[in-house]
């Protein structure tokens, strides 16, 4: 045993596959370009696990949306409505097409868009709504589809986190007319950088294939009709995705295991820590196990990830709303005040396949120390909400 202090990441990608043979292979066959076998292999295990006729891979999760929105024909003076609360690149996607982001609040309990504002929200420039499985935790699809058919508008997925994630018994991924992945090395899989779009739309995964490639014409080499883009996914890092994809089902249990045992730790002190709430009608895939500090309590949440950290416990906070920041300040006509008090509370703990019982027994024991402590402090500062 290593007498060394213990600290525990908030990710780690796990190799534990077929991967290092795989890109051995690609290494003695010297396929390491944007060709080879691993590529269509990779594709075809992504649409056959989520349950759509098409995949297309790309190299990383910003570049594949960005592709499902060209698919789509996203354009100048385009709409997409989405929540305020997600990573940046779902908004940056958007403004790479020249369109515009609308940005609506969130829910409490799954953080993530609020179907009940999306209709509010909608415009004759509306094309798309996009929806975020935050966290790993599905979004409730049938009443946002039921919106968007009565307006002839798109809905598509920023999947980015929630692979492996279901709804109402169908995996996320299938649920949109475009999915997209990301095989960040922090992700539920990883190909170092990478990227996926689903669909069940033959002709859309056709006209992202034709994008990918720098839209050059099947029949003509060098001969380019539209302006394309080289979006595409390496062999070697296919090769990765294969064996991590081999044993998604596995990378997906034990998610779903330290997500248990959190809870178990934690469930005795919710008056300290908002556990994550799962849906009757989800399979959360815990790409991150997220707790709200309460409000109430008034202990300040970066001090309480300082002192984890100090603690050997690496985590993150909750995303920035995307309206707060500086590029998209101007866009939010009113405030969001579940996206924001959810950013401002919010903590993910490590959540990843290398965990040991030990490092969960130790992060939520650490964390109920470290809030209890701070919320008896009479000099710490109480937010007024
Ligand atoms: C990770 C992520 C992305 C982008 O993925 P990259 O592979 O890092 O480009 C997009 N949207 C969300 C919600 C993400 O979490």
């Amino acid at each position: 045993m290593s007498t060394a202090k213990r600290f525990v990441r908030v990710a780690e990608p796990v190799l534990d596959g077929n991967e290092k043979k795989y890109v051995l292979d690609c290494l003695e066959e010297n396929w390491i370009s944007s060709k080879g076998k691993y590529i269509d292999r990779f594709e075809k295990l992504l649409a056959e696990y989520c349950g759509t006729r098409c995949a297309v891979v790309t190299n990383n999760g910003t570049t594949s949306l960005h592709l499902a929105l060209l698919a789509l024909g996203l354009d100048r003076g385009d709409e997409v409505i989405m929540p305020s609360l997600s990573y940046v690149a779902t908004a940056n996607v958007v403004r790479y097409c020249n369109a515009t982001p609308v940005f609506v609040d969130s829910e409490r309990r799954f953080l993530s868009i609020d179907p009940n504002r999306i209709e509010a929200a909608i415009t004759p420039k509306t094309k798309a709504i996009m929806t975020v499985p935050l966290y790993g935790h599905p979004v409730d699809m049938d009443p946002i589809k039921e919106i968007a058919d009565r307006h002839g508008v798109s809905v598509i997925e920023d999947s980015a986190e929630s692979l492996g994630a279901e709804y109402k018994g169908r995996k996320v991924g299938s649920l949109a007319e475009c999915s997209s992945f990301s095989f960040f090395g922090n992700k539920t899989i990883t190909t170092g950088e990478g990227g996926a779009v689903t669909t069940d739309d033959e002709s859309l995964a056709e006209r992202m294939r034709f994008l990918r490639g720098q839209a050059v014409d099947p029949n003509r080499s060098y001969w380019h009709p539209e302006i394309g883009y080289n979006y595409r996914m390496t062999n070697v890092a296919a090769a990765i995705g294969v064996g991590q994809a081999e044993r998604l089902e596995k990378h997906t249990a034990k998610r779903r295991d330290i997500a248990k045992k959190y809870r178990e730790h934690l469930w005795s002190f919710q008056d300290l820590v908002e556990l994550p709430a799962e849906a009757d009608w989800a399979l959360h895939s815990y790409w991150m196990y997220t707790i709200l500090i309460p409000g109430q309590i008034g202990c300040d949440r970066d001090e309480v990830m300082s002192q984890m950290l100090a603690a050997g416990i690496e985590t993150r906070p909750v995303f920035y709303p995307i309206h707060t920041m500086p590029a998209y300040r101007g866009l939010a006509k009113k405030p969001f005040p579940v996206a924001e008090d959810c950013s401002r509370r919010g903590i993910n703990l490590p959540t990843h396949g290398a965990l040991t019982d030990e490092d969960v027994a130790f992060v939520a024991e650490n964390l109920v120390s470290i809030v209890k402590n701070l919320a008896a402090k009479p000099s710490t500062v109480r937010r007024v909400a």
